[in-house]
């Protein structure tokens, strides 16, 4: 894996035959898998998190039932609080495009830096 670096840094032309990449063949941009692992534990952490809310308002004998769509809103803001918070982390990661030569076997793996 190369640098962070932008799409547009990818080589137009592959470096071991020299054929020039047409803009079709621009890759397709997808998730590291550190991305990957932070998602997954982003849906682990969110069954934890409901698991451990249950538990605790069936231990202190909480009912709660909202009475308006604001408190329905709220509730489920702290129940996805926390995956949200690490799916909007992975979404910032730098992805990962595979430049392949359609001529050769020459193929490369560049990072691309992340939304900014
Ligand atoms: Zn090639």
């Amino acid at each position: 894996m190369g640098n962070a670096m932008k799409l547009i840094d990818i080589p137009k032309t592959c470096p071991e035959c020299g054929r020039v990449f047409a803009r079709a063949d621009r890759p397709r941009q997808r998730m590291q898998v550190k991305a990957k692992m932070v998602v997954l534990a982003g849906v682990l952490l969110t069954c934890a998190w409901m698991v451990l809310l249950t538990g605790v308002f069936y231990a202190w004998r909480l009912t709660v039932v909202p009475r308006s769509i604001e408190e329905l809103l709220g509730m489920a803001a702290v129940v996805l609080a926390p995956g949200t918070l690490l799916g909007g982390w992975a979404i910032k990661m730098p992805r990962v495009a595979r430049r392949k030569c359609p001529k050769c076997p020459w193929y490369e793996d560049y990072v691309i830096d992340g939304v900014r």
